[in-house]
């Protein structure tokens, strides 16, 4: 985290460990939960490693992976609103534009419920955004020995991070380890016109 300055990222308020509002209704987590996913997938952030950033928002975090890797392999970070795809875009490129050139970081417009199979499977995924039921694509699209880490629970209740875990017989198991509080994960629709 200290190879990524959070000033190129968030608006306003950079070093303040709280979310900061982006835009279209969602905020760039606060840097305690980045610190927590980071944390959490370090294992499995060998080099060479694909892995997997759903809803990539800022940008931050999909930076940070990628220097988990040492620039290696690749982060491929899924969003759903175009314009934050080109916010995530400009701001990766004010420090570190050679992981855009060199195709370690590619950010692609895409509901991130479905994965993105092209690049799979993923040694890790994180999740920024809530899901009151973990997609099945996603888990198809961990890797063996890979780990996702994603935050599970209804609309404003209370949330739980879950680590999802894939053994090398491909066994999944499931363990909540922090009570959080996230946006969810949701179509462009309903994320710009809220009912509440
Ligand atoms: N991890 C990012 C953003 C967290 S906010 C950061 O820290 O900056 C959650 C992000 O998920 C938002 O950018 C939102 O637009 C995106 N999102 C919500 N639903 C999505 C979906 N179905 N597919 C892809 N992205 C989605």
């Amino acid at each position: 985290m200290l190879d990524v300055d959070r000033n190129n990222f968030a608006p306003r308020n950079p070093y303040v460990n709280r979310p900061q509002y982006l835009g279209y209704n969602v905020t760039i987590s606060a840097p305690h939960m980045h610190a927590f996913a980071l944390e959490y997938l370090s294992d499995y952030c060998i080099n060479g490693a694909h892995i997997l950033d759903v809803g990539s928002g800022s940008g931050y975090l999909t930076v940070a992976l990628s220097k988990m890797i040492n620039d290696s392999g690749l982060v491929v970070g899924i969003e759903h609103i175009n314009d934050l795809i080109i916010f995530g875009n400009n701001n990766v490129k004010k420090n570190h534009s050679y992981l855009v050139e060199n195709g370690k970081i590619i950010f692609v417009n895409g509901d991130g419920r479905k994965g993105y199979i092209k690049y799979a499977p993923y040694n890790a995924i994180h999740v920024g955004a809530a899901v009151e039921k973990i997609p099945k694509a996603l888990i198809d699209q961990l890797a063996l020995n890979g780990r996702m880490f994603i935050p599970v629970g209804p609309k404003g209740k209370t949330q739980y991070i879950y680590l999802v875990d894939k053994d090398s017989d491909g066994k999944v198991t499931y363990k909540s380890i922090l009570s959080v509080c996230y946006g969810m994960l949701t179509d462009v629709e309903s994320q710009l016109n809220p009912e509440d």
